[in-house]
């Protein structure tokens, strides 16, 4: 029997957010728990990061052991239109910052993660799972767990960071769940040994090939010679594809007449899944004694790899603000949580609505290529979302349509 305990701070899962919150509240000598219901390494979606998150594992001081583990590099992105090809390179953006980042198989990455946090001390249970947590006024938590063999126990905490991903364990228990705002797509995806991938860049680019306005295929190759594949597109399209997750990924492959050839025929590592309406939203991200952080707070859309660096960003400030409370300072949760959340939230959720409305696509496949808002929106798909001296940020939500309609009416 597991005795109940006491921490300061609870942690509600090991991936990206929980890791970069326990780190940063590890390294400030807070008294924590990770509660994680799976074994790692585990299988998760989202294999392609933005340069915007190595500030936050350079600033919790996880990049080394990350550096370490030799993933493969991603130094921008390419984006296919039948033969038009519009490749972002980060070195090439707007805002100072990070140039580079990785493409990663996740149980690899999170592992790295997790061991690196163990390695310092960090109690982390893994195949513990958080079943129940009540809070009483003061906002003091007592969460029931779950350990592997079912027996339950409790632990009191003076805080919670709800990074549960798609668990969504307080949206679901507090009832925070709400629909999102993004249209309603959906998606299949595999990993396949790529052993006909071509010698050089080509055969290492992280590339979206856009089928038509709604529907795409995400390429990312990985350093162990395996690749993801994957369709995204309007949950009725996918849904017209009938029989195995196998069968209806073969056969929309044959969609894309640049890497049809590559992919045909090879084994799929796992059976293709499939996640229907993958976008998730929240009344709050935040209440008395609790703050939501990451993928169980919000996901928009995977088209411009925002969700692992959203993840971090909103983990470390969580982290950040509960030692600021713990330090007798007063914190305005609603402004300096909230408001900044959803001040990038806000900015990629215009990117997400302008690419499926077809104006990004019109940008990006505009001949010829305009080099300053190619910098400027460059910049965003870095994930440098808070940055007032770009134009594409602070206007987001008018200047992609404006600039589409005026290269339209060319
Ligand atoms: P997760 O990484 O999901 O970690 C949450 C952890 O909580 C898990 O380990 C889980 O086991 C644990 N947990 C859950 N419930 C409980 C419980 N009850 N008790 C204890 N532990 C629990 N993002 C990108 O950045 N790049 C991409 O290319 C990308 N592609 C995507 C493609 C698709 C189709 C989708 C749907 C999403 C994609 N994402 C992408 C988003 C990405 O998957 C998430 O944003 C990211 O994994 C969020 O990290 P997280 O730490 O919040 O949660």
């Amino acid at each position: 029997m597991i005795p109940n305990t006491n921490v300061d701070v609870l942690i509600i899962g090991a991936g990206p957010s929980g890791c970069v919150a326990a780190s940063h509240l590890h390294n400030n000598g807070i008294n924590i728990k990770v509660i994680e219901k799976s074994k790692f390494p585990r299988f998760v979606i989202g294999e392609s990061l933005l340069p915007r998150c190595m500030d936050h594992f350079e600033e919790v001081d996880l990049l080394n052991c990350l550096k370490d583990a030799n993933f493969e590099v991603k130094s921008g992105a390419r984006f296919l239109k039948n033969d038009i090809i519009c490749n972002f390179d980060f070195s090439k953006k707007h805002t100072p910052g990070w140039d580079w980042t990785w493409q990663v198989p996740r149980a690899d990455f999170d592992n790295v993660l997790a061991s690196e946090l163990i390695k310092r001390g960090v109690d982390i249970c893994f195949e513990h799972q958080v079943v129940d947590v009540i809070f009483n006024d003061e906002g003091i938590s007592t969460t029931t767990i779950k350990d592997p063999l079912g027996n339950k126990y409790t632990i009191k905490a003076n805080y919670i960071i709800d990074s549960s991903g798609y668990g969504r364990v307080l949206p679901r228990l507090l009832d925070l769940d709400k629909p999102s705002a993004i249209p309603e797509h959906s998606s299949i995806f595999t990993h396949v040994k790529d052993v006909r991938r071509p010698k050089g860049q080509e055969g290492t680019l992280i590339t979206f090939d856009v089928i038509d306005k709604d529907t795409w295929l995400w390429v990312i190759p990985f350093s162990n010679g395996v690749t993801s594949i994957g369709y995204v597109g309007k949950t009725d399209f996918v849904e017209s594809y009938k029989g195995s997750t196998s069968k209806r990924l073969s056969q929309m492959l044959q969609l894309s007449n640049y890497y049809h050839e590559r992919f045909k025929e090879l084994e799929y590592l796992f059976e293709p899944v499939y996640i229907k309406n993958y976008s998730k939203s929240v009344k709050k991200l935040y209440g008395k004694g609790y703050v939501l952080t990451g993928n169980s707070a919000e996901f928009l859309d995977p088209v411009f790899s925002s969700g692992v660096t959203f993840a971090t960003e909103s983990a470390l400030k969580a982290a950040k603000l509960i030692i600021k409370e713990s330090n007798q300072n007063t914190v305005n949760w609603e402004k300096e949580y909230t408001q900044y959340i959803k001040e990038g939230v806000d900015v990629f959720a215009s990117y997400v609505k302008e690419w499926y409305a077809g104006n990004l696509q019109t940008l990006f496949f505009h001949r010829p290529e305009n080099p300053k808002i190619k910098e400027q929106i460059c910049a965003v798909l870095a994930g440098y979302v808070w940055d007032k001296t770009n134009p594409f940020v602070t206007k987001h939500k008018r200047i992609i349509k404006m600039i589409a309609q005026y290269l339209t009416l060319q």
